[in-house]
């Protein structure tokens, strides 16, 4: 009888441009072996991500603290998915790892695998553009009860400005408005602001201002100033689409005061905005493309042969994953560094923001 597991393979670092990863499960064999319809990863990528899993644990634990203060039932379940799910365990075999992802965006892990998968998707077109710019967006700062209707609000009238520049150049038949959009959200401790922005490539300079120069008639200049809009022309493609690959909350947020240009103080994770955030975003499209498909991915899914299975799951007293047969560790035991423990473990603020 076969048996279906439902696992999913591992991501791989943006940065190795390796195959990336899908949704896929596998079947029992009679023997030991198992079939696996996937593209597969390298075993040796999870080696990389002992510390990822550390700050997974410990954003979804204060998340997790937030949602149960506020009696957000349904939020706690989702970060509680992400504390006791996201690669909990996996297996392996054949040098290759299978596992569960919670796939949030407040998840370091699934973080890394969705950008290693844009990067894929995206940067192969950004590469041929001749001239990509880089334009930041953003308006005035909110407080989080207008948060949602703001971010909509943005939405509709970068959606609006869209429409015109694409209107504008089929009426005169030149080449099509191409761009990638990413939305993504600040806060402000000082002030309890949030400041949700858009991060933009655009695949020309001309574009670019156009775009800009729509944006600050679309609102009164106390609302958007023209000091905040950013245009920049892409200078290393792929190092800026990185750049622009964010989306969602930063999870880590730096103090606002600096000695000489130096952080004075490490950076904090203000877990009750952060949950606001998440709920903003909750269901929206974070990135978005105009005027350009996709190239299609020949790394079409294959079946793959997996032999010699091994199931590892992840302990916290060794932060690491251990083999369930032969209590191997798959890495040393990890140990985060003092700043990392700092910033996890002790910079966390849960006042409601
Ligand atoms: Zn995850």
């Amino acid at each position: 009888m076969k048996t279906k597991l439902n696992l999913e393979s591992t991501g791989t670092p943006f940065n190795t441009l390796e195959k990336n990863v899908t949704r896929d499960h596998a079947e029992q064999n009679s023997d030991s072996s198992v079939i696996i319809r996937s593209r597969g990863s390298e075993k040796v990528t999870v080696r990389k991500w002992t510390e990822k899993k550390y700050k997974s644990k410990h954003i979804a634990d204060a998340l997790m603290e937030v949602a149960y203060m506020n009696e957000e039932w349904e939020w706690y379940k989702k970060y509680n998915y992400t504390k006791t799910k996201c690669l909990e365990s996996f297996v392996t075999g054949d040098g290759k790892a299978f596992g569960h992802y919670c796939k949030k965006p407040w998840c370091p892990i699934c973080l890394a695998i969705r950008k290693s998968i844009h990067i894929h998707q995206y940067y192969p077109i950004i590469k041929e553009w001749e001239r990509p710019t880089f334009v930041t967006l953003t308006a005035q700062a909110q407080n989080h009860r207008d948060l949602s209707m703001w971010v909509d609000l943005l939405f509709d009238k970068l959606n609006r400005i869209l429409e015109k520049l694409e209107m504008r150049r089929y009426r005169s038949g030149s080449e099509k408005f191409r761009c990638l959009i990413c939305i993504e959200c600040c806060f402000n401790p000082e002030k309890n602001w949030y400041n949700p922005h858009f991060h933009i490539v655009t695949s020309n300079y001309p574009e670019g201002r156009e775009l800009r120069e729509e944006w600050l008639k679309a609102f009164p200049t106390k609302l958007a100033h023209p000091v905040a809009q950013y245009i920049d022309p892409v200078r290393d493609k792929l190092k800026n689409l990185v750049e622009v690959i964010k989306y969602g909350a930063k999870i880590l947020t730096d103090a606002e005061t600096t000695n000489k240009g130096k952080r004075e103080r490490l950076p904090y994770i203000y877990a009750s905005a952060l949950h606001e955030i998440n709920k903003v975003f909750h269901g929206r499209k974070l990135i978005r493309k105009r005027g350009f498909k996709l190239i299609k991915n020949e790394d079409e899914i294959k079946e793959l042969v997996i032999q010699d299975l091994q199931s590892w799951s992840y302990d916290d007293f060794v932060r690491t994953w251990v083999n369930e047969t032969t209590g191997e560790l798959l890495t040393a035991p990890y140990i985060p560094d003092q700043n990392l423990v700092s910033i996890y473990e002790n910079n966390l603020d849960y006042k409601s923001r």
